[in-house]
């Protein structure tokens, strides 16, 4: 019988050294053209069939393999982001290049993970010719841009049977949650200058429109969804001298909630909002889309079958040197963070990991949580069954998109929750493949989630 544990650990040297190749070339969003390439010759190697280009999304790939009627995907990601460069294995905060890029969200781990499943997946119908289709997805733009809504509205995952995918976190378990929607998008407000003492008359303020639609939306706040968030950042203010009345200014909105459909009311209001701003000061108004994702759709059944693989498969073991080291990280972390490490663990887990930096406990299956924030996954879960795990690969207390996730992210505890998360993976692809009803209820549980609901990218048509 194929051991996919076995069969990981035999060639764990060719996945760690292409997950520190892409920690070395941190690249940001749509532009991540080595890791795209480090990981297509990686495909190639292992013997999959490489797609470049897809979607129109110059680093978006696909690595295929077999013809099955059955189509299961493993979704890598490998971008990066700005001003976290860090060196990897040092517990004090020493950027490589002053702000460089980093892989601050553990990406290089993510895609690599994700294609070590799939080596495995493959290695499996090679042995026993299941009639399985395999796919590994290159995802761009996860940080920003949301690359795989992008994917998912040109219609890559229609015939997927079943997605899988997992991020590096501090805890090993199953990602049973919602995510929220999102839109972002920039109102951009043309006026018209003037001296602003000699002749304010004569100017209409951009920058006055901007405070007046921040104004009006923050009003608009206390009647939206309990959930919602508005975030703002003002982006150009329109010049430094304040004796010039502002000619144009911009500010960056980011709407989410919930659904979908939240997403898009609010953003319908918010868009009147601009309007009334504009009018008030005689200015126009340009939107310009940046982004969207929806909010992800969890799937019971098969959140239930990753749950058997994680209680069933050898877990994580850390040695003294990884712990010391984890240690270190720990001592970094500010007191918030630290207050955090045991958050959504049980009383037990909490007793066992007492003096642990690292943690090696299987989380049991919880309730669905809505996370309050969005991932671009959420698209693709609309449209196939699709379920993500959680490995340690960060020391406990760790938030994401920090430095101290750079220094770990090539260093031996990374790699090995990298590779259990590959192990966890592929034993979930293995379990729907010998027992298919449990795709057929996968999907099934889909379409009652959905309610008649049909996917309709947020993203709008001339992008
Ligand atoms: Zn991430």
């Amino acid at each position: 019988m194929f051991n996919v544990h076995e069969f990981l650990q035999k060639n764990a040297q060719t996945f760690t050294n292409l997950s520190d190749a892409i920690w070395e070339v941190p690249e940001l969003y749509f532009n991540e053209k080595k890791s795209a390439q480090l990981t297509a010759n990686a495909l190639e190697e292992a013997g999959f069939e490489v797609t470049r280009n897809i979607a129109g999304l110059e680093t978006a790939l696909m690595g295929s393999y077999g013809n099955g009627p059955t189509v299961i995907a493993f979704l890598g990601e490998y971008d990066a982001l700005p001003s976290l460069s860090q060196k990897g294995g040092v517990s004090t905060y020493e950027p490589i290049e002053a702000n460089g890029h980093g892989h601050g969200c553990g990406h290089n781990l993510l895609g690599t993970g994700s294609f070590a499943a799939a080596c495995a997946l493959k290695k499996y119908i090679e042995e026993t010719n299941a009639p399985v289709t395999l796919r590994f997805y290159g995802c761009p733009a996860e940080e920003a841009g949301s690359g795989k809504a992008h994917m998912t509205k040109a219609g890559i995952f229609d015939d997927v049977d079943l997605a899988i995918s997992w991020h590096p976190m501090t805890s090993n378990g199953v990602m049973n949650m919602t995510s929220l929607a999102n839109y972002a998008v920039k109102f951009k407000f043309y006026g018209k200058s003037a001296h602003a003492a000699a002749a304010p008359h004569l100017g209409r303020s951009a920058l006055d429109a901007v405070e007046l639609m921040n104004v009006g939306v923050n009003y608009l706040r206390e009647h939206v969804e309990q959930e919602a968030r508005i975030h703002y950042a003002i982006t150009n203010s329109g010049g430094t001298a304040p004796n010039v009345v502002q000619a144009y200014a911009e500010v960056d909105y980011l709407i989410r909630a919930p659904r979908k459909k939240q997403v898009v009311d609010i953003f319908e209001r918010v868009q009147k909002i601009a309007q009334g701003a504009a009018l008030m000061t005689e200015t126009k108004v340009e939107m310009e889309f940046q982004g969207a994702a929806s909010d992800l759709i969890p799937n019971t059944i098969l959140a239930k079958v990753m749950q058997d693989q994680l209680d069933n498969s050898p877990t994580l073991s850390f040695t003294e040197e990884d712990q010391q080291f984890a240690k270190e990280i720990y001592d970094s972390l500010d007191e918030a963070s630290k207050a955090s490490a045991y958050q959504f663990m049980t009383p037990q887990m909490k007793q066992q990991l007492q003096g642990h930096y690292l943690n090696h406990l299987v989380t049991p299956l919880l309730p669905e949580v809505l996370l309050p924030g969005s991932t671009d996954v959420g698209d693709v879960s609309w449209v196939t069954p699709t379920v993500q795990c959680s490995t340690a690969c960060w020391v406990l207390g760790t938030p994401a998109h920090t430095w101290q996730v750079v220094a770990v992210g090539n260093t031996p505890i990374a790699h090995k929750g990298m590779l259990y998360a590959a192990e966890i993976m592929a034993k979930t692809a293995i379990a729907c493949i010998e027992n298919p009803k449990l795709i057929d209820e996968a999907k099934a549980e889909l379409q009652t989630r959905l309610d008649g609901d049909v996917y309709q990218s947020l993203i709008p048509d001339n992008i």
